[in-house]
């Protein structure tokens, strides 16, 4: 056979390289991700990202690590193709306990972009680093430099030499999302390494080392995010489960909330989420997706992560298997949990997270605390206060959008329960009712001005030094909203007279919540600052679910509430009064 005839040819390694590095490195988060793979593979406690950007894309990608470092001659070997100290022979596969096996990922960015690797073995003694440049594949460059224990990477012009792929680039606001991305999911399947990302110097990220999902989750997403979230743990013969589900008053509308990990790989998979959708089963409203974060753990050679060059996909020897043991511990997690109180709780009273929760913890069915008769005189005493506030029938309102209701009781001390002609059952949510009721009466008169009254003796508020400066700027917008505010002391403020809408709406501490939460929150358009005043008045100054109520209060409550223009809502939108038909309650018991 004649060579020269030839047209196939054996493409230089600088080119198998480029295309190889069209599958691993598809854009900066791919690096990011390459990069922090290696560090928790080095036993890395600490890993920091650094990205730097101009306005319009990434500039520089740098990992940082304190994990066991190399020596010069692994420094340098780590860029050559194929060279991983991760696994000798096929069947290696089976137990690996690293995120990385296919040696390609540092020769396929220095492919591609412009890498520079400073490296000291951890422990070792050894005096100096070693310092490796390649820029596009070509001859490292190799020096001694002084260097921390560990390794750091900085990428810098990618796809400076491919321009195609320079060109598919999405804007860099997709780019710092995708980066983000996997920094949370590299920290999710790794709790206990801590990791923080900086974006042009500002830190985005920080979780800290960690024996808890959970931890982790929380310093990604917030506290209130992992108040939701109930343990999970279980499996089979096959894999273990472990980790975090929320309730379901937590779901989301896509699954990017979903956070699955396979021996500390993270990874995503259709078949997975199904299982936990499955878990959940009626639990979860139709087209909504859960938060959850699972660990999956498999003995060696029962999963395959090589089944995708980025190894986002992994395959499972046993997969139904796998697949029912993840529904069962959601499940079992889940049921164990109360989770209708848990809701309820959460949807009925929100205080302002910064104010102090002055409301009792609610008690829940069935255990209704039956007070003293010196504590309900009391409990009456303060609800008649608060329902005295309320002047309705307003002038003009109309008395027929809620037919005549006849009190029957009340019960759990929160809900009313009448009927309307003998025939309708109601239920009414005390507070919500009261809530509106208060909401229309603050409406009408501040449409009638702001009026401002004394109070008898002045309410001091402490703020802390950060909010002090807040206050004195609030001062002339709490004026033009009725107000009088002044400063009493280094970080204490009296007030000595509140809007007239307030009603006798004396108590103290609902002042106080009032005015600091308008501190807080900052001027807003006066509109917006009233509506809010309004639905705050109208929250602190009704009764409360768990208010015990006589029988002529309730018939108060019932009778002003038909004068409202919607009484059928609370200024928030939740249901006031609910109605069973004859019908309605017939069917119930299957007469129909
Ligand atoms: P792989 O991770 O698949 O082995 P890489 O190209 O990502 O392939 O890395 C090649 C080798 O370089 C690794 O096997 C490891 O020995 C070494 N290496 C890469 N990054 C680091 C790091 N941050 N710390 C220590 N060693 C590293
Ligand atoms: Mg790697």
């Amino acid at each position: 056979m004649n060579v020269e005839d030839a047209t196939i040819q054996v493409l230089p390694t600088g080119t198998v390289n480029q295309i190889a590095a069209g599958e691993v490195v598809e854009r900066p988060a791919s690096v990011v991700k390459e990069l922090v793979e290696n560090a928790v593979d080095a036993g890395a406690g600490l890993v920091r990202v650094e990205v730097t950007s101009d306005r319009r894309q990434v500039t520089v990608v740098r990992v940082v690590d304190d994990g066991v470092g190399m020596g010069r001659a692994d420094a340098v070997l780590a860029f050559k193709e194929h060279a991983t100290s991760k696994i000798r022979e096929i069947e290696d596969l089976d137990r690996l306990h690293t995120l990385g096996f296919r040696g390609e990922a540092l020769a396929s960015i220095a492919s591609v972009a412009e890498v520079t690797l400073v490296t000291k073995p951890r422990g070792r003694g050894v005096l100096v680093g070693t310092r490796v440049q390649v820029r596009g594949g070509t001859e490292p460059e190799v020096s001694e430099v002084g260097a921390p224990e560990g390794t750091s990477v900085e990428v810098k012009d990618l796809f400076f030499n491919t321009p195609a792929r320079r060109k598919f680039l999405k804007t860099l606001h997709t780019e710092l999302a995708h980066i983000h991305g996997v920094v949370e999911k590299t920290a999710l399947a790794h709790p206990e390494v801590a990791f923080r990302l900086f974006h042009n110097g500002r830190e985005r990220i920080a979780t800290y080392a960690a024996d808890d999902l959970r931890e982790t989750a929380g310093a990604l997403f917030g506290t209130d995010l992992t108040r939701a979230l109930v343990q999970v743990g279980g499996g089979n013969r096959f894999v273990r489960v472990g980790g975090f589900v929320a309730r379901p008053s937590h779901t989301r509308a896509d699954q990017y909330q979903i956070f699955l990990s396979v021996n500390g790989r993270p990874v995503y998979s259709a078949g997975l989420v199904r299982a936990i959708k499955e878990g959940y089963g009626t639990l979860l409203p139709a087209n909504r997706f859960p938060v959850a974060f699972l660990a999956l753990t498999t003995e060696d050679g029962l999963v395959d992560a090589n089944v995708h060059p980025t190894k986002r996909q992994v395959r499972f020897t046993h997969e139904r298997e796998v697949y029912e043991a993840v529904t069962g511990a959601v499940r079992t997690a889940l049921h164990g949990e109360d989770l209708l109180v848990g809701e309820q709780e959460a949807e009925v009273f929100t205080p302002a997270p910064h104010a102090p929760a002055s409301l009792p913890p609610r008690t829940s069915s069935p255990a209704v605390p039956c007070p003293g008769v010196g504590e309900s005189l009391a409990h009456y005493a303060k609800s008649d206060r608060r329902l005295r506030q309320t002047q309705l029938p307003l002038a003009g309102a109309e008395r027929n959008r809620l037919p005549e209701v006849t009190v029957l009781g009340q019960v759990d001390a929160t809900y009313i329960v009448g009927s309307t002609g003998g025939r309708t059952l109601v239920l009414i949510d005390q507070h919500a009712a009261h809530e509106r009721i208060l909401y229309e009466q603050v409406q009408a008169k501040q449409a009638g001005g702001q009026k401002t009254q004394e109070l008898i003796v002045p309410v001091l508020i402490t703020f802390s030094p950060a909010e002090v400066e807040l206050a004195r700027e609030a001062l002339p917008v709490l004026a033009e909203e009725g107000f009088v505010v002044e400063e009493f002391g280094p970080s204490t403020f009296a007030v000595s007279a509140i809007p007239v809408v307030l009603g006798k709406l004396e108590e103290p501490e609902v002042i106080r919540d009032l005015v600091s939460a308008l501190v807080r929150e900052g001027p807003s358009d006066p509109v917006g600052r009233r509506e809010a005043i309004t639905r705050r008045v109208a929250c602190r100054g009704a009764i409360k679910g768990g208010d015990p109520l006589t029988h002529e209060q309730m018939q108060r409550l019932v009778e002003q509430l038909a004068h409202t223009k919607n009484p059928y809502t609370c200024p928030h939108g939740r249901p006031t009064v609910i109605l069973f038909s004859p019908d309605e309650m017939a069917a119930m018991f299957r007469r129909t």
